[in-house]
């Protein structure tokens, strides 16, 4: 349905309405920032014989024949002529109307590029209009919009020169602002895009920084900032427990740590303490690169909401994972006093019935799965939700721990490093502290890249780092189109490397296994019982054994960027100086050869985060629905950085000084999109 409220339905058929409705218009107000794709100049007629091959110009000609064809496949072929020559208009699909206009005998113009075909001078699929001799040419630009079957550019044009002449083009951004911002009016803007004043060059309109592109994408991405930054606003409106310490156990835990917090985590601490003494709901996300040391940092805001008598949560994405924290975590905070509650699926009905009413009396952390958002679950005072690789759940799983205790505190967690401008726009609703500081004493991972026929090498080169007391990782390529041939893969792997290795442990571990299965393989990894771990990418997150310091990634061409800088994150975690061999099956193509050369050069994540996102653009990069990018039709993240940065600051000056300025912009620039960006 229109999200455009009360503005004005386009005055169009039923029929129409329902086509234009596909494509997102439904008022007047979705008519005018509908803006053309590119534009065309029609300001001049080029006779046949002068048109240049290859570059676009019109043509004005009358029909000599016009006839369908069926071979090579159905086709309609329309000759035509001028005073000077020949040329054939050739389309592939065409409408009974296209016929008509297009009969033996009419005068049409036709605008395309002309090249040589089998009949001489030939256009394909030309745009073209009948015309009558000696019609005037238009003196403007045209502009060619984004349109849908049924609906031609022409009746576009017509409807939204209508919407321009009695539409609302009051602007949301006042004078002084606009000013400061060096950018132009609205009315003015919109009515330049979708009519160019005369002499207006193709060229210069399409360049992406003309000014009046400069303010449609700078309104575009405030409205944006501004719906993010009202559901922050908003949720800032809800009161949450004031959590102050009120006994020393964060304190007890920094003493009990085997080493002292970097500059970074302390940072990250200060900032979370101060979040989490304040009456509203601190929803702050703390992202840093594999290693960097969020765990601690997490423990210690627990302990903060623990020692204030209330309860903390933390779940994690996977059964492995959870398992993890809830050993480290228990290991640091047990011996002092603190009561751990584990919830997850794999857990028996009467093990379950405890952890449940630990969790609705006396827990004090709870430790978990999705399984801590399942109903049925209660707790006595969550004070602090934590959520673990954030970027695993979706908008409503994180919602749903939100709404388990009154109104928490949130801690979100990543380890996805996101490029400033897109993470400036994805978590525009976040506050954001980034760890920028891996833990001293790390020694940098080496990688290589090897084809696939050396693999045995790499066997012997693992065989002798296993002699050297240290251990494996050999990870399995992710086979999307089918998880019994990845599963397969696996077993394969394992059964040649026990061949291969016969005098050492190898292990399998895969998402196949049951719960209790896979714990107590990484358990008997993590205890030095199996010297290589041949794995899926279940391993992928948050796994942590610091003797583990070579990773094996078979097939790595198939996996993606993050992925394996994630996964090259397992090694390293010691002391030892840790290997990542990168094997890959050729012949590669060219993204893939590049992909891995970004991998193989860099090892800071911000960096191959960077430059994945050159490679792919943003749709792809956080999954186009969470990113906010379809809300953006017009800006680029990448190329308009520095409008995604002045947005920011404006959009919560204009949302808190001139709220119902802020309601017409969202309006005027989300329309029914707005509902998308919602959580
Ligand atoms: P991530 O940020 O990837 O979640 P972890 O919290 O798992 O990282 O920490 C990685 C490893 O570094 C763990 O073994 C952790 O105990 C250790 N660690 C964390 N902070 C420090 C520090 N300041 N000095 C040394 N080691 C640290
Ligand atoms: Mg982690």
């Amino acid at each position: 349905m229109s999200g455009s409220g009360t503005s004005v339905p386009i005055r169009a058929s039923d029929v129409l309405r329902k086509k234009l409705a596909k494509i997102g218009l439904y008022s007047e107000a979705d008519l005018l920032v509908h803006l053309p794709l590119r534009y065309e100049d029609e300001t001049q007629i080029t006779r046949v014989i002068d048109a240049p091959w290859g570059e676009p110009v019109q043509v004005e000609v009358v029909v000599q024949t016009s006839e369908i064809q069926y071979r090579p496949r159905r086709q309609m072929i329309v000759k035509a002529a001028d005073h000077s020559g020949e040329i054939t208009l050739r389309f592939f699909s065409f409408y009974p109307s296209h016929q008509a206009t297009l009969a033996e005998g009419k005068r049409v113009r036709a605008f395309g590029e002309v090249r040589s075909g089998f009949f001489g001078a030939e256009m394909m699929h030309p745009r073209f209009h009948g015309v009558d001799e000696g019609d005037p040419l238009p003196e403007g630009l045209t502009p060619v919009y984004p349109t849908t079957a049924g609906v031609s550019s022409n009746t576009l044009r017509k409807l939204i020169a209508a919407a321009l002449g009695e539409g609302d083009l009051a602007d949301t951004l006042d004078e002084a602002l606009r000013q400061r911002l060096k950018l132009p009016g609205l009315a003015r803007t919109l009515r330049f895009l979708h009519s160019p004043t005369i002499g207006t060059e193709v060229d210069a309109l399409h360049a992406r920084n003309h000014p009046a592109w400069r303010r449609v994408k700078f309104d575009e991405v405030l409205a944006q900032q501004m719906c993010l930054r009202r559901a922050y606003l908003a949720r800032r409106e809800q009161g949450a427990p004031v959590l102050v310490a009120q006994d020393d156990l964060g304190a007890r835990l920094l003493d009990q740590l085997p080493f002292g917090l970097t500059g970074a985590q302390l940072r990250a601490m200060a900032e979370i303490a101060g979040d989490l003494s304040q009456p509203y709901p601190m929803q702050r996300l703390l992202q840093g690169d594999v290693g960097a040391g969020k765990t601690i940092v997490a423990a210690l805001a627990a302990c903060q909401a623990i020692s204030a008598g209330w309860q903390a949560a933390f779940m994690a994405p996977t059964e492995i994972l959870a398992e993890q924290h809830c050993l480290k975590l228990k290991d640091w905070l047990e011996p002092l006093g603190v009561r751990v509650a584990w919830l997850s699926g794999s857990l028996k009905t009467k093990a379950k019935r405890e952890q449940l009413a630990a969790t609705a009396a006396e827990a004090q952390l709870v430790v978990g799965t999705h399984a801590l958002i399942q109903d049925g679950v209660d707790f006595a005072k969550l004070g602090l939700a934590i959520v673990d690789e954030q970027h695993r759940f979706g908008v409503a799983q994180r919602l749903a721990l939100r709404k388990k205790g009154g109104n928490p505190h949130q801690l979100m967690m990543s380890a996805t490093p996101i490029p400033r401008t897109l993470a400036m726009s994805y978590y525009a609703d976040l506050d954001v502290t980034v760890l920028d500081e891996l833990p001293p004493g790390r020694t940098p991972i080496k990688t290589r890249l090897v084809a696939d026929n050396r693999r045995d090498d790499v066997v012997g080169f693992a065989a002798k780092h296993i002699e050297e007391g240290r251990q494996v990782y050999w990870v399995c390529p992710l086979i999307e189109e089918s998880e019994a041939l990845q599963l397969q893969t696996a077993e394969d792997t394992y059964e040649q490397l026990s061949i291969d290795l016969p005098a050492l442990t190898v292990g399998l571990v895969h998402g196949r296994l049951k719960a209790d299965e896979k714990q107590a393989t990484m358990a008997a990894f993590a205890a030095g019982e199996i010297d290589v771990l041949v794995a899926t990418t279940v391993i992928e997150v948050g796994v942590d054994v610091p003797n583990a310091s070579l990773m094996v990634i078979e097939h790595a061409e198939r996996f993606g960027l993050s992925q394996l800088h994630q996964l090259r994150g397992r090694v390293g975690r010691g002391a030892h100086e840790s290997t990542c061999i990168l094997i890959f099956a050729g012949p590669l193509s060219e993204t893939a050869r590049l992909r891995l050369k970004i991998i193989f050069e860099n090892t800071d994540g911000f960096e191959i985060a960077r430059q994945d996102l050159k490679l792919r653009g943003p749709g792809e990069f956080v999954g186009s629905r969470q990113s906010g990018v379809p809300l953006l039709r017009y800006a680029d993240l990448e190329l308009d950085a520095d409008l995604v940065e002045m947005a920011r600051e404006v959009a919560e000056e204009v949302l808190v000084n001139h709220p119902e300025q802020a309601d017409r912009h969202l309006k005027r620039w989300l329309g029914s999109r707005e509902e998308l960006l919602k959580s």
